[in-house]
């Protein structure tokens, strides 16, 4: 054991290192920025680098929520209650120190401090990194539902894999995408806390041994792996001022101290040294493929590496605090899965209560049936998760005896409840029979699972109907929908100061933590001197935004334009080519002389494509080949302009978001979860141009079908035109878009790059375009006409804005893990003492 993981045996009583609170006021925070800014970071007047003060700000300030980290860590074990955990290979956690500076509320002490010594705040809190450890919606929900279950003082902790390198830097070359890597911590991290002495040690490959203990039970060893250990860093979730702050716990991966002695003995010492760097490369990198699965032995290590440390850790937790008896486990715990990602938990759990603590299998399966939920968030075939089991076979040998026992098992149960029906017992195994076998990710979360969740009304609704059929004949009480939300902290308080004074101005604080009280803006709606105020905040978030996209792209957006926008991943389903379109066909018009009423445009698109995602690129390079062409034709001047911003990530939507007026959620109906960029614009004030897909719906019902500009075929509407679908009938039926077509098709978007968009071209004419682009556009162009028409209406358009903001309160994560815990997790709230 290495001296950082040796314990002290006779701890000395907590009152020991007890310590008067720290103090919140100017002078207090500017005294301690001093000390670590000269005597900690050695820096002084002379120090050019605008990070160490960040990094002095950034000290101080997890000072303050280091003492209400402790007493929030007592209350939960002096209160004995029941905790949840939050398993997830994504947590986009954003920017931590303006999060904790307003959520400690100590905006304004920070800022006078700061001033004190000729320093911004906001321009401090700029220098901070982003920590991407997601790809997109996923990794962003986990992080939005830590902050709401710290702001509702419920005993959840998150888990997650600290990796080296977060979400690759999006660079534009000639219109294309380009990776960079992005080494996030080169610089270190002030907002961790190593503790190596919760280390973990993962096995891999080797073999397992079955013996017979003395009573004659059957004993299962797991010998000659590969270890690995696993070494937590704890980051600080604060709640919105009220003295909690929870923990996500990330695992580092660390070579063991051990060296093949074999390899020693031959004299390969440096090639043993050198097989050190295999285990640290578990966390490097995260996968940055959002909504497909690539199969690589490397991600399945991951998962199992995160699955694996996880439960170690809550087992060592529970012993600690109430010994090796497990009867009251599952009263007092349970997992949450994001998504099929750490679903091998099921197993893993089943592995260490039987071998590791000796338990029985029926008594270890009632705990793991009781302890495990699972939330799906695709129905997309290509992000179902299936792994060899040649590979589970070879890297993790006793969890896949445990999942072929379970299988062997559940299909019993199968075959009870359905005799003589084959079929079913085919469909519904966990092993996908066929020349290589795969084990089915989601079916094991679905058999080892008390709750399995939706995302979105319709998504719950498409579960139980499709992929999940069978399994919800078999238990339809296990199925149900948790509505996804986004924290109205950082997405609307944080990101829109403008509109946060105007809302405690006009209806009182409380919004910030009872989202709903939203709703007494809606009779603002028709003042017409609040309607001039609403307008002001949005003008000038504009101006902050079109700031940016003028430093970012060389594109000035004028103000009086239409913000028009379409941020996040991009993907075939969420159908940025049909933005496209409709632009070219804006850009038709223009050439045409057709502008009569017209309403000037600003188009920003955003996103990064998965690097292996060669059509999602050509989709990038065909809108900066598109901006390119239009921002640069006089006849567009202030009628249309079109950007596309690189490097999409959290810090960039907290000000696109406040910036936008219309916001595009235009998938493929039935292909989007839920979406939660659709939450985050509508909170503040942007209106929706979407289609009845994920929680659009529930958006639309929120704020009233008048407020949203509805278009495109219904999901039921595009499975029955699946098999007929004829989009060269339609082209050829649609001047409009026979024109884009000819456009498109005639090289005007790439003169010197013959070829360059043919494989996007095809998928519009393709029959079996499972996006039906197509079909929606006719619909999109009016949809986007009514839009145009109705932002020509100031007046019209405001009252519209401000009702999207006061029918926002439903898509509050708050909302969203209230029913989380009314429904699955039950656990209950604890305050800790106050720090002060
Ligand atoms: C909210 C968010 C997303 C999810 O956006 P969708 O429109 O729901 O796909 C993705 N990335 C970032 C950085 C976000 O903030």
């Amino acid at each position: 054991m290495s001296s950082s993981t040796k314990l002290i045996n006779n701890c000395p009583n907590d009152s020991t290192f007890d310590l008067p609170p720290l103090s919140l006021d100017s002078e207090g925070i500017a005294h301690d920025f001093k000390h670590y800014y000269v005597h900690t970071f050695g820096r002084d007047r002379d120090c050019l680098s605008a990070y160490y003060p960040y990094r002095a700000l950034a000290t101080t300030l997890r000072d303050r929520l280091m003492e209400r980290w402790k007493t929030t860590r007592q209350a939960y074990d002096e209160t004995g209650c029941k905790r949840a955990y939050y398993l997830s290979l994504e947590f986009l956690m954003g920017r931590a120190l303006s999060n904790a500076t307003f959520n400690l509320d100590l905006d304004e002490a920070v800022a006078r401090g700061l001033h004190t010594l000729g320093l911004e705040l906001e321009e401090l809190a700029s220098i901070e990194p982003d920590p991407g450890l997601g790809n997109g919606g996923l990794g962003r929900l986990a992080a939005c539902f830590l902050d709401s279950c710290a702001t509702l003082q419920l005993p959840v902790r998150g888990y997650g894999l600290r990796y080296e390198y977060g979400m690759f830097r999006q660079i534009i070359e000639n219109g294309a995408q380009v990776e960079e890597p992005d080494h996030w911590m080169r610089e270190g991290n002030p907002w961790e806390i190593e503790r190596p002495e919760f280390t973990q040690r993962i096995q891999f490959g080797g073999r397992t041994e079955t013996h017979r203990d003395p009573s004659g039970r059957i004993l299962v060893s797991w010998v000659d792996s590969h270890d690995v250990l696993a070494v937590p860093y704890d980051i600080p979730v604060p709640g919105y001022r009220n003295d909690t702050v929870n923990t996500l716990r990330l695992w580092k991966a660390a070579a063991t101290d051990e060296f093949d002695l074999d390899e020693f003995n031959a004299g390969s010492y440096t090639e043993s040294v050198a097989q050190k760097n295999d285990a640290e490369h578990i966390t490097m990198v995260l996968y940055p493929n959002d909504a497909s699965e690539n199969g690589k032995e490397l991600r399945l290590r991951q998962q199992y590496f995160l699955a694996s440390a996880s439960i170690k850790d809550v087992l060592r937790d529970w012993i600690r605090l109430h010994g090796p008896d497990f009867s009251r486990f599952a009263d007092l715990n349970c997992f949450q899965l994001n998504d099929t990602h750490p679903a091998v938990s099921v197993a893993e759990l089943m592995r260490q209560l039987m071998d590791e603590h000796h338990l029985e299998w029926k008594d270890a399966w009632d705990i793991t049936r009781r302890t495990m939920a699972y939330t799906n968030h695709t129905l997309l075939p290509e992000a179902l998760e299936r792994w060899p089991v040649r590979l589970f076979r070879q890297l993790l040998p006793r969890i896949l005896e445990i999942i072929f026992e379970i299988n062997a098992r559940f299909l019993a149960e199968v075959a009870l409840r359905w005799p003589g029906d084959l079929d079913r017992q085919r469909r519904m195994s966990l092993i996908e029979e066929g020349y290589d076998p795969q084990v089915r990710m989601a079916y094991l979360a679905i058999v080892g699972s008390f709750s399995v969740n939706g995302v979105a009304a319709l998504h719950s609704q498409l579960l139980v109907e499709g992929l999940f059929r069978d399994f919800n004949e078999l238990w339809p009480e296990k199925f149900n929908n948790k509505t996804n939300g986004v924290t109205p902290r950082r997405w609307l308080a944080m990101c829109n100061p403008g509109l946060r004074d105007l809302l405690d101005e006009t209806i009182g604080t409380g919004w910030g933590r009872d989202l709903e009280q939203l709703s007494r803006l809606a009779p603002y709606a028709e003042d017409s001197a609040f309607r001039t105020r609403w307008h002001e905040i949005k003008q000038a978030n504009k101006a902050r935004l079109a700031e940016q996209i003028s430093a970012l792209c060389g594109v000035e957006f004028p103000l009086e334009a239409m913000f028009d926008v379409q941020v996040k991943r991009i993907h075939e389903y969420k159908r940025q080519l049909l933005n496209v379109l409709h632009v070219v066909h804006l850009y038709n018009r223009i050439k045409r002389g057709d502008t009569a009423n017209w309403t000037p445009r600003s188009v920003l698109i955003g996103g990064k494509a998965a690097p292996g995602y060669v059509m999602a690129k050509q989709i990038i390079k065909l809108i900066n080949n598109v901006a390119h062409v239009v921002n640069m034709d006089p006849a567009t001047a202030g009628l249309l302009r079109v950007a596309f911003v690189p490097d999409y990530r959290v810090s960039l939507m907290e000000v696109i978001a406040p910036g936008t007026d219309l916001s595009e959620q235009i998938s493929t109906a039935g292909k989007e979860a839920s979406g939660t960029g659709n939450m985050k614009f509508m909170m503040n004030g942007a209106v929706t141009i979407g289609t009845l897909d994920g929680a659009n719906i529930e958006i639309r019902e929120q704020v009233g079908e008048d407020h949203f500009f509805l278009f495109g075929l219904t999901a039921a509407g595009v499975e029955s035109m699946r098999g007929h679908y004829d989009p060269n009938a339609i082209i050829a039926s649609d001047r409009a878009l026979m024109d884009v077509m000819n456009l498109l098709e005639s090289g005007h978007f790439n003169q010197f790059e013959t070829g360059a968009f043919d494989s996007v071209i095809l998928s519009i004419r393709n029959p079996h375009d499972p996006w039906m682009t197509a079909a929606d556009f006719r619909s999109y162009v009016e949809a986007q006409e009514r839009a145009a028409a109705a932002y020509r209406d100031r007046e019209h358009w405001l009252r519209m804005s401000i009702l999207n903001t006061a029918h926002s309160g439903h898509f509050s994560s708050d909302r969203t893990i209230a029913e989380y815990n009314r429904d699955i997790w039950h656990l209950e709230t604890v305050a800790p003492k106050s720090a002060a």
